[in-house]
């Protein structure tokens, strides 16, 4: 069987990490008041590739004190200061990656990239495996909070003008709503959570329940937010709306109260 970037190895040999690629900050846009779009530029991004959308990557921030991140061993301990981003649109040859950060408050990523600025240095490893669409289904809901619009925008990206898709997409603010755009015909609910966190998935919960099951029913839905959340969404989903568990992949992007949730929560004990 040939090996891809989302099987193990068939040994027990440990798994080789790709190494970390140094990249610089090489632009900073203002998207809304709480998220930002920053370019990392370098040349260590040759060969970087991205086969499927929603797929993830690695950022290493510098530690308190440093200009500049301790460039990690291949095969050394892993960085303290690493989170998990989504390689929003990725130009090979200008060895380049956006990514979009939500300032959501306290955390060393969400603080970072509150005063990014051009020429300031993270590393990079990566990317991870994402998410496996469907392109022969037509009906798509992505269902997710202001951290998965990335996410989102890939898989807009991705379908083709034959799919529909709808997107029910919960932000701290009415001003954090903009344009998407897909060659699908598109569907945009934006909900509103407030400044309290703990409310996180609360207004999505109640926006698929006021659409009913006719809303969710036949669709391949990508359902990505607080950890908590999105398990009660899977719930709500495949008890109220009669939505079968293999219609929806679930991701946990942020866990209330706990710093680096890890990457690999998809919430199957829903
Ligand atoms: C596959 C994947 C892809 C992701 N892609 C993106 C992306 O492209 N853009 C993006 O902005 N995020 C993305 N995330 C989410 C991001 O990894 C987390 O939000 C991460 O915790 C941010 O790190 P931090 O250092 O800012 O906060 P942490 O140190 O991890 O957490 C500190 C505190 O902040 C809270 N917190 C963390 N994130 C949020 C949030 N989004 N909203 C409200 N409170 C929060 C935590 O509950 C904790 O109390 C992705 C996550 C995954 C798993």
């Amino acid at each position: 069987m040939p090996q891809t970037a989302s099987t193990p190895p068939l040994d027990n040999a440990p798994r080789k990490r790709r190494p970390p690629r140094r990249v610089e900050v090489s632009r900073v846009q203002v998207l809304s008041p709480a998220m930002r779009r920053i370019t990392l530029k370098g040349a260590e991004l040759e060969g970087f590739a991205v086969n499927d959308p929603a797929s993830y990557m690695k950022l290493i921030f510098p530690e308190p004190g440093q200009t500049e991140p301790t460039r990690p061993l291949p095969d050394g301990p892993r960085a303290t200061t690493m989170r998990t981003y989504t390689p929003l649109a990725v130009r090979p040859e200008a060895l380049e990656v956006d990514v979009d950060f939500v300032l959501h408050g306290e955390g060393p990523a969400s603080t970072w990239a509150a005063q990014a600025h051009v020429g300031q240095v993270l590393f990079l490893m990566g990317p991870g495996p994402g998410y496996k669409l469907p392109l022969q289904a037509t009906e798509h809901l992505l269902v997710g909070d202001d951290s998965a619009l990335p996410a989102f925008e890939t898989i807009l990206a991705s379908l083709p003008p034959t799919a529909r898709v709808r997107m029910l997409v919960e932000v701290a603010d009415a001003a954090e709503q903009r344009v998407l755009t897909s060659a699908a015909p598109l569907d945009v609910q934006w909900v509103v959570r407030g400044p309290d966190n703990s409310r996180a998935g609360q207004a999505l919960e109640a926006a698929l329940r006021q659409a009913g099951p006719s809303a969710a029913a036949t669709h391949n839905i990508y359902l990505a937010c607080e950890a908590g959340a999105m398990r009660r969404i899977r719930q709500l989903l495949t008890g109220e709306l009669g939505v079968a568990r293999s219609q929806i992949v679930g991701r946990g992007y942020w866990k209330l109260s706990t710093a680096n949730h890890p990457d690999h929560d998809y919430g199957e004990d829903a």
